[in-house]
């Protein structure tokens, strides 16, 4: 099986797959669009969150960051005047952004490095950036500083994605090719899942990455998505924000289309040069929505608990028919 994933949201579903599907080959291609350089340190806090949770270190009440984590470093910077305060940099995180820099500054891809800090904390599945190449998610706003881009974590993190986006651009992505393994886990799976991650910043980021977007097209696994909208909202953080910004409606229905079919359906228009899905899997609320050429099911997807995710993540095997 091969999977895209975000942080928490694509973390906890993957949870749920390491408890459903113990024996399987699991490749899990991450998210390094959220990737910043702070202190001159590489930080990719999703792949980190994705390590983390199925390493078991993850904090269980942040669902970021570490475990009996302690914010001394940060607390002694600001005594300096030095930021961002905004960023929740742990003392036992920095440890693994310590070890991703010095490896890539050695000469390490980031790929390795990854490989390198799961040889610690044994997630039990294959995790792979969606690239080697570095590739920022920025975020283009208008303030009292004028009209101008930052970078995605500032505008989710400082400013909690309430200044509206204009664009969110994904810089670097253009020029950069899919990390060692990534069309190859796609064109090899018996299935393909896209968990309940962010559709803009963390699917799509992935998706902005030449020749990923078609190896899910081309692949001859079912692709089956999940949606992480219910009932009209996002069920944690700000994805109704980001999908404002490319004009999508929140909604289950919305999103899947947003997806689309990969081929033409019983039913369905000729097939989009650009859709993904097979299957999509939508909340029990949102039974009856309908994405042209793409098989829709209802199952509660509310991540509860690891039961809760469990049979969420049975419900979109049984919807790809494996
Ligand atoms: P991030 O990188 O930490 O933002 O995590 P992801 O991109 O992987 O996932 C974030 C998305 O997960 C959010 O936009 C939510 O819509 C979705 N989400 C969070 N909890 C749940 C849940 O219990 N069920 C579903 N269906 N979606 C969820
Ligand atoms: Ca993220």
């Amino acid at each position: 099986m091969t999977a895209l994933a975000g942080g928490i949201g694509g973390a906890r579903f993957l949870r749920g797959v390491q408890a459903a599907l113990a024996d399987a080959d699991v490749t899990v291609v991450g998210n390094t669009g959220d990737d910043i350089i702070l202190h001159r340190l590489n930080i990719s806090p999703d792949l980190d969150t994705v390590m983390y949770t199925l390493g078991g270190g993850i904090s269980a009440e942040r669902g970021w960051g570490r475990e009996d984590e302690t914010f001394t470093v940060r607390a002694e910077l600001a005594e300096y005047g030095v930021g961002p305060a905004w960023f929740g940099l742990g003392d036992r995180d920095l440890a693994t952004h310590l070890v991703r820099t010095q490896m890539l500054a050695a000469g390490f891809s980031l790929s390795d490095v990854t490989a390198a800090l799961c040889q610690r904390w044994r997630p039990g599945i294959r995790l792979i950036p969606m690239s080697d190449d570095r590739v920022e998610t920025h975020v283009v706003i208008s303030d009292e500083a004028g009209r101008r881009a930052i970078h995605f974590q500032e505008w989710w993190l400082r400013l909690r994605a309430e200044v509206p986006a204009e664009a969110i651009v994904s810089v670097g992505a253009a020029d950069a090719k899919p990390a060692p393994g990534v069309l190859d886990a796609l064109a090899e799976a018996d299935v393909v899942l896209l968990p309940p991650s962010n559709p803009v910043v963390s699917i799509g980021s992935i998706l902005s990455v030449p020749g990923i977007r078609d190896a899910l097209r081309e692949t001859a696994a079912p692709v089956v998505g999940v949606s992480p909208i219910i009932g009209g909202s996002p069920v944690r953080g700000m994805a109704d924000a980001c999908l404002r910004a490319i004009g999508v409606e929140t909604s289950a229905e919305a999103v899947g289309r947003h997806y689309g079919a990969r081929r033409a359906g019983e039913g369905a228009p000729p097939a989009r040069a650009d859709g993904l899905l097979d299957g999509w899997l939508v909340d029990t609320v949102d039974a009856g929505v309908t994405v042209p050429g793409v098989r829709v099911t209802a199952h509660p997807l509310l991540m509860s608990d690891l039961d809760a995710t469990v049979a969420i993540v049975r419900a979109a095997l049984e919807l790809a028919g494996v």
